[in-house]
């Protein structure tokens, strides 16, 4: 078979920095257009027409830190806090098999009532009964704990950076104490000990302006990350950035949206920076577009979906943002929603583990 010719070039001129940052202002329908159009090339062209399914596992809603963002976060007493057992968790990890999806998700919030050794028969028994490639996204865990799970086989691990602007970071993602947060030296830990890598951000966070996300996507391209997550910041009333206790005064011109459009030209410009990443059109984006965001999200870049595993009554208590898409589904529910968008848009699901391709 002849090789894939290369994506013809996008738009004009090179994507550095500045290119990327002129993109998130534009407001011309046509040459919007024109960016859709290049992005879902790329990613055809890449990484092909399948959609790979991952299914999500929220196993546990505990969480040690104070992100100002987050519901989840310690200080919020409105929560009732849950741990699934390993029973459960095997119990979905079966549901993903004959669902015929190719990978799992564990996440959680940083939870120290996870034991490294729990957790870690968790995922042996995953691979062994299953065989699905197994991604964890557990937080800030200290390397030891990262090493002893890649271990017993987890092949994948998800962090955020949120935003890579340092100050805006440090607001809105406490320390722990006596520890310095470094996603940034996360990553580069897990990228070490072999994982695949996954990162990502918020957009529309109150603080965060137009040139920072542009240095987000430079920093995802640098990075040469495996999986790429982007959603709008969405807020949560129980929290600091959600009440407007915890502010950052930036000029109203700067601060990038939260809107659909905005995360839209994200995830496109994220694609052309990073052709061969696998990147969700992600719930957050579900949530605030119901209708068709997930399609659009599919159609303008992403290549990933993360239905949800999470037993119903677990789900509702995994409140990391209100009126989260799918809270009041069951997991069968969510394959077929899925399966069928995935369809009507003329795509086809993926088979396989759908890792990171290469060259
Ligand atoms: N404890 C893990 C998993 C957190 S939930 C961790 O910190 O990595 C996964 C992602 O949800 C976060 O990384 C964050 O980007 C997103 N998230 C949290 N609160 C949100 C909010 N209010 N709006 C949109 N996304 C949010």
């Amino acid at each position: 078979m002849a090789p894939a010719p290369p994506p013809r070039p996008p738009i004009d001129g090179p994507l550095d920095r500045a290119a990327i940052e002129a993109w998130l202002g534009e407001t011309d329908q046509r040459r919007l257009d024109e960016l859709w159009a290049a992005a879902n090339e790329t990613r055809r062209l890449r990484v092909g027409d399948e959609v790979h399914l991952r299914g999500l596992i929220e196993l546990s809603n505990y969480c040690v830190r104070a992100c100002g963002y987050c519901g989840l976060r310690a200080g919020n007493r409105e929560i009732e806090r849950y741990r699934m057992s390993r029973d459960e968790i095997l119990d979905c990890a079966r549901t993903a098999r004959e669902f015929g999806y190719g990978t799992v998700v564990l996440q959680s919030g940083e939870d120290y009532g996870i034991k490294t050794d729990w957790l870690a028969a968790i995922v042996r028994a995953i691979k062994t009964e299953t065989g699905l490639a197994v991604t964890l996204s557990l937080g800030e865990r200290p390397d030891d704990d990262l090493a002893v799970w890649r271990e017993a086989g987890a092949d994948r691990y998800l962090l955020r950076f949120e935003t890579s602007d340092d100050e805006l970071y440090r607001l809105i993602h406490p320390d722990l104490l006596g520890r310095r947060s470094d996603r940034f030296a996360i990553l580069r830990a897990l990228r070490e000990l072999g994982y695949e890598v996954g990162s990502g951000i918020m957009v529309g966070i109150p603080g965060q302006t137009r040139a920072s996300v542009a240095a987000d996507i430079d920093a995802f391209r640098d990075l040469d990350l495996d999986m790429i997550g982007i959603g709008p910041y969405i807020s949560h009333p129980a929290t600091p950035l959600g009440d407007h206790s915890w502010q950052r005064p930036i000029p109203a011109e700067e601060q990038i949206g939260n809107d659909e459009l905005t995360v839209y030209k994200a995830v496109a410009l994220t694609r052309l920076a990073c052709p061969q990443a696998n990147i969700p059109s992600t719930t957050a984006l579900a949530t605030i577009n119901q209708v068709d965001g997930r399609e659009l999200g599919l159609m303008r870049g992403a290549n990933v979906v993360m239905p949800n595993l999470t037993p119903p009554e677990y789900r509702a208590k995994y409140e990391i943002y209100p009126d989260k898409a799918c809270v009041g589904e069951t997991a069968e529910m969510c394959r077929g929603c899925l399966q069928g968008r995935i369809e009507a848009i003329g795509r086809e699901i993926g088979s396989g583990a759908g890792g990171r391709r290469h060259g």
